[in-house]
């Protein structure tokens, strides 16, 4: 379709220290320069958590503050040195049951310190981490456990219940955090066991090939799958760090992400502290006033969330903001979604920040297509390419289309943090690569003359309207400009005359209530600001949109209802 291109630009926020010049190290860049960073270029031998954690000991750094860990109840904070200790200890304990080099082991918990002392620990001895995020049920904790065959899970009492060891028989091992009402000898107790475990281990060197992390997405789309990476991902993590949030010794740094979805591992724990800054953790659910109070009472600097978090942040309304001090706030970033052009101009408002959109997937590992410090934000772009990373748009057969085209999102393989494999199933993992040396997204963009890309939809929510291909994103980011509307996901529904019509579910803002002429001002809304066939016919207003746990709208879900046909896997949905 012809594109509605937006020319906004909004001048780069911060001062550059990272990357002064795009177009100039973009150029000039070679991964092997940001290899020589680590030991390991050297030695050829590497460790995540050795990475992540002692060498900032060994380098003078072990009294800094590693992390801040709030929630309702506890208020912590660790040195590297402590996570250091705590994280030898727990290697200790797993050692101790025989586990060794290259097992899945997973963690099946909420944040706590805990998490990531144990994360740290099995990265330690060698071991591959499996995060799961808490809210998981019975079936969908099993399926994941079975398809890795998990031989160690590590959980909390309350989580214990949805653990069916009758139907993982590869797991040998449950290690439960926290105190046991009836304590019986088929699981073992963390407190007890690292009460005897020594500070000292021996490190597992491995090879920059060796497992690092195996994370089941989150199923937007489908059926979850085992993305499996390894670590030869933290030259990405750690570049991307420095030049994509930009992230210095003196930051403060707030990842709003669980470690059960891969922002919360590859940016709410490897990068930053691959840069040894300090990480805040924040525990429990979200609310507008518990994460401004986080900011403020932090003084975080860096702050990484996602659009779903803006957009109730924005619908909170700017009181509540005038009550926090936000003051130390320098950057500020967002993944998962496309932010809309509306939640950019929203922040740069409020908080005097002009929100950084990054694209990236659980495949790639780390950011792929970002705006960061140094580049004009196109409000509504997911930005540029990272140096070092080469992105096109194709058609089906493969094909480069020219700029203005939309297409499919295709990036040059392979780059340093691109996935293994998929676990158990190599012909998911070749279908990506179906056009030779690309990796083909599976997400719907565009690139305009400068080579900034814009965001379209998933590939499967494309929607086609009077032989128009409409990208979802771009209607649902006009509807958000409407003063009613808190949210909205666009499908396509079948029609007998335009092929399919643009369907919007809409949640409203606070203080609105639906009505036929609320309809009616909303369709004129999109018709006029944006095009007449992009205007959503039909509209059905609802308290909440479904959206995976991550926070993004299940639009594969909203188009079951629509067509009364089953909604498919819903493991990974909101309750
Ligand atoms: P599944 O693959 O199981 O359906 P998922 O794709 O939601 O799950 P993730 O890997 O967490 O799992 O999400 C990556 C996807 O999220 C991208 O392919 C894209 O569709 C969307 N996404 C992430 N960041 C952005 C962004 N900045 N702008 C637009 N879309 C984004
Ligand atoms: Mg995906």
């Amino acid at each position: 379709m012809e594109i509605n291109h937006n020319n906004e630009l909004l001048p780069s926020v911060n001062s550059l220290t990272n990357m002064d010049d795009y177009e100039q190290t973009y150029k000039d860049f070679n991964w092997e320069d940001v290899e020589r960073h680590f030991t390991w270029y050297e030695t050829g031998k590497c460790n995540m958590a050795y990475e992540a954690i002692d060498q900032h000991v060994e380098a003078g750094r072990g009294d800094k503050i590693a992390l801040i860990y709030s929630d309702a109840k506890r208020e912590e904070s660790y040195t590297f040195r402590q996570l250091r200790d705590k994280s030898n200890q727990f290697g200790n304990v797993l050692r101790k049951q025989g586990i060794g080099k290259g097992d899945r082991v997973f963690i099946f918990m909420a944040r706590s310190p805990e998490l990531y002392i144990c994360l740290l620990g099995i990265l330690k001895i060698g071991a591959v981490v499996g995060p799961l995020f808490e809210a998981f049920m019975e079936t969908a904790v099993k399926d994941r456990l079975v398809d890795s065959s998990a031989v160690a899970l590590i959980t909390t009492p309350q989580l214990l219940g949805r653990i069916s060891k009758s139907e993982t028989p590869d797991l040998k091992h449950i290690i439960v955090v926290g105190e046991l009402e009836n304590p019986d000898d088929s699981v073992i107790s963390y407190h007890a066991e690292m009460e005897v475990a020594s500070e000292e281990l021996e490190l597992e060197w491995l090879n920059r090939d060796d497992g690092l992390i195996i994370h089941y997405t989150s199923g937007s789309t489908g059926k979850p799958k085992g993305v499996y990476h390894v670590q030869n991902a933290m030259i990405q993590h750690y570049f991307s760090g420095k030049v994509v949030l930009d992230l210095r010794d003196d930051d403060v740094y707030w990842c709003t992400a669980d470690p059960g979805w891969v922002t919360g591992t590859s940016y709410g724990i490897f990068a930053p502290w691959l840069h040894g800054v300090t990480n805040v953790i924040r525990g429990g659910r979200f609310s507008p006033q518990d994460w401004y109070s986080t900011i403020a009472k932090y003084k975080v600097t860096v702050w990484y969330s996602a659009p779903t978090a803006f957009r109730m942040l924005m619908g909170a309304g700017d009181e509540v903001i005038s009550q926090y001090d936000l003051s130390s706030l320098r950057h500020v970033l967002s993944v998962g979604e496309p932010l809309n052009p509306e939640v950019v101009r929203w922040g740069y408002k409020t908080y005097g920040q002009r929100i950084h959109d990054t694209w990236w997937m659980t495949e790639t590992g780390a950011q792929m297509i970002c705006n960061y410090p140094g580049m004009g934000i196109k409000p509504g772009s997911m930005g540029r390419p990272l140096p070092g990373i080469e992105a096109t748009i194709k058609d089906d057969k493969g094909n480069t289309v020219p700029p203005y085209t939309m297409g499919n999102l295709a990036i040059k393989a392979p780059w340093p943090s691109m996935m293994n494999r998929i676990w158990n199933n190599p012909d998911k993992y070749e279908e990506y690569f179906r056009v030779q040396g690309w990796y083909i997204s599976g997400d719907s963009a565009y690139m305009d003359d400068e080579g900034y890309f814009w965001f379209q939809g998933r590939i499967d929510d494309v929607i086609n309207s009077s032989g128009e291909r409409i990208g979802p994103f771009e209607v649902e980011s006009k509807l958000l400009e409407h003063p009613a509307v808190a949210e909205a996901g666009v499908i396509g529904k079948p029609d007998a005359i335009r092929g399919e019509i643009i369907k919007a579910f809409i949640s409203l803002r606070e203080g609105y209530v639906e009505s036929p002429e609320l309809k009616e001002d909303i369709y004129r809304f999109v018709k006029e600001g944006l095009s007449a066939h992009a205007a959503p016919r039909e509209i059905e207003f609802k308290e909440k949109l479904p959206k995976t746990r991550s926070g993004k709208i299940m639009r594969r879900v909203l188009k079951a209802w629509e067509l009364n046909l089953p909604t498919g896997d819903l493991s990974t949905i909101e309750d």
